[in-house]
């Protein structure tokens, strides 16, 4: 990781040592509050902004990359995982991932068909989760308010 980060211009100080590994050591959508308090429980005098600079750092030399719901917490992938799709409840804020094998495939051939060079896409489907449904359900207006929605 230290050669890594001089390859890129960048020094690697233990504070930042630290604050890295923390982040690779929790597992995925890390928010900075959740990083944060983990980097506190081993070194106080880390600051709020000492993490949230660094964490951009990590997406700056692309170990990482936002996930943004549209809840307004920002959210960190580890870009060493293989791509995957977001499934986000939006009453209770869980982010689940699913496998995007196939669908890549046929991002890729659209693409393709329309000569256009794709760089990064983006998949993911807002809704409720399982448990959070089964509450919805036991309201049974609300749910088929939902799904007139949908229609
Ligand atoms: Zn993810
Ligand atoms: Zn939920």
């Amino acid at each position: 990781m230290r050669e890594f980060l001089k390859t890129k211009g960048f020094k690697m100080t233990p504070q930042r040592e630290l604050i890295f590994r923390s982040f690779f050591e929790l597992t995925d959508h890390v928010s900075v509050d959740e990083l944060y308090i983990k980097v506190r429980k081993k070194d106080s005098s880390i600051g709020y902004s000492t993490v949230w600079r660094n964490l951009k750092l990590i997406c700056k030399v692309g170990l990482a990359e936002e996930v943004n719901v549209g809840d307004g917490i920002t959210r960190y992938d580890h870009i060493t995982k293989v791509p995957h799709g977001h499934l986000f409840c939006i009453n209770c804020k869980k982010l689940i991932e699913f496998n995007v094998e196939q669908i890549i495939a046929i991002l890729a051939q659209t693409a393709s068909d329309k000569n256009f060079a794709p760089e990064s896409f983006k998949i993911e489907i807002q809704g409720y989760c399982e448990e959070c449904s089964k509450d919805n359900k036991s309201d049974s207006n609300g749910f088929s308010q939902k799904q007139q929605k949908l229609n």
